[in-house]
């Protein structure tokens, strides 16, 4: 035996996956989980996007040879990122200000964006919401940079804490990185207004922040445009500015990791000299990214009867998260009007924190094999026709 193995301790579980091991063992019929972090149908199950087949199909057909991809991913992929992150007429794009490398998931892009930053900004700080996707603050720090949290979340008005938010980035240190998720906020649910978002552009502007959007639910919030519209103020605002995106959600592509990294400079010139570093991370990191899922996102994006059609079966999901808030309210107002669960409809994206204690989550978890996080974050994509009677029932119970 040798030391350096015998001398391992056994890593923390991750917390979320630890429910789903939980909910497989589980034997009851009944059963539903709401700690998932991926779309459901109204059958309770991860779909294949009719584009995705259709854009199977044609590769396969093709029959291609499985070379190496260039080190920043395929070209065709990273231009139609490009125009779906900034739009399609943005200046940023036509004065070759922004460079976009395809990457292994949305992950992979937050984990090259840090390392990227960790080589040129080391003295940074980084600022992620509180609470934030659980892997942002394990993932900047791997990446060398100390991880502080700016106030967020507003249990009692299960909102955004604006003013505490905006006071805390206006007291940052120039260069200071502040992740913000550009919609769709997990795990809360909670999204900026307008307004808000104006003034947090004007504080970054204005303080000399570096700020990195994470978008990884481009689509499930007002629609595929609305939901890049704060990406699109960042790139206007014209500082430096780093945004990750991912296609696992909004093409239902979890296990291809697609998605990819966007840095926006403030000339030509200093932009390509950014894509021959970021070029050295990769390189270094994993070498070239894999070719399906980027092959499957670009013929999507490029073909205009799929893309047309993407553009419907995410509005499908969209929507039918939307009808499943609805139903939520409703049927809790029925259940438990003394509770008041309107915000629900406030909240966008795939996540709702419902404000369920960790100890009524236990409670549904023991009585009716309903398992959500401690935190009271549930998927309402987990939700369906056939599984929210019995949710509401549980939670009408526990209140
Ligand atoms: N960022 C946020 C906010 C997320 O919620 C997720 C996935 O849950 C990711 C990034 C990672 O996306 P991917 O699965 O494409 O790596």
């Amino acid at each position: 035996s040798s030391p350096l193995f015998s001398a391992i301790e056994m890593a923390p579980r991750d917390p979320i996956l630890g429910i789903t091991e939980a909910f497989n063992a589980d034997q009851s019929p009944a059963k539903v989980n709401l700690g998932v972090g991926v779309y459901y149908d109204d059958n309770g199950k991860v779909p294949l996007l009719e584009c995705v087949k259709k854009a199977e199909a044609i590769l396969i057909e093709k029959y291609a040879p499985r070379t190496y991809l260039p080190i920043e991913g395929l070209a065709a992929y990273d231009k139609a990122v490009q125009e779906l992150v900034f739009g399609a007429d943005s200046a940023v794009i036509k004065e070759k200000r922004a460079i976009t490398a395809q990457a292994i998931g949305g992950t992979g892009a937050l984990k090259l964006g840090a390392d990227f930053l960790q080589r040129f900004a080391p003295d940074s700080e980084v600022w992620i919401s509180d609470p934030s996707w659980e892997n942002h603050r394990a993932l900047f720090e791997s990446a060398g940079f100390k991880v502080n949290t700016y106030p967020y979340y507003d249990a009692t008005t299960r909102g955004v804490n604006f003013s505490g938010m905006f006071a805390a980035l206006k007291a940052m240190p120039a260069g200071s990185i502040v992740l913000l998720h550009a919609c769709c906020h997990n795990p809360t649910g909670a999204d900026l207004t307008d307004d808000q978002w104006t003034k947090i552009i004007n504080v970054v502007t204005e303080r000399g922040l570096i700020p990195f959007l994470d978008m990884a639910y481009q689509g499930f919030g007002d629609g595929i445009e609305a939901d890049g519209q704060v990406v699109r103020r960042f790139a206007e605002a014209g500082g430096a500015l780093f945004v990750s995106n991912s296609f696992s959600k909004s093409f239902s592509l979890y296990g291809e990791r697609v998605g990819a990294l966007s840095i926006v400079a403030s000339s030509a010139d200093e932009a390509a000299r950014i894509m021959s570093q970021l070029k050295r991370v990769i390189r270094t990191n994993y070498s070239n990214p894999p070719s399906h899922g980027g092959q499957v996102v670009a013929t999507v994006l490029a073909t205009p009867e799929l893309r047309q059609l993407w553009e419907e079966e995410l509005a499908g999901m969209r929507v039918r998260i939307r009808e499943m808030r609805q139903a939520f309210v409703e049927k809790l107002k029925a259940k438990a009007p003394a509770h008041q669960f309107d915000f629900v409809m406030q909240q966008r994206g795939m996540f709702s924190y419902s404000g369920l204690t960790k100890e009524q989550v236990q409670q549904m978890r023991e009585n009716n094999s309903i398992y959500a996080v401690d935190t009271g974050r549930i998927c309402v994509a987990a939700l369906n026709n056939k599984n929210i009677d019995q949710v509401i029932a549980s939670i009408a119970k526990v209140l």
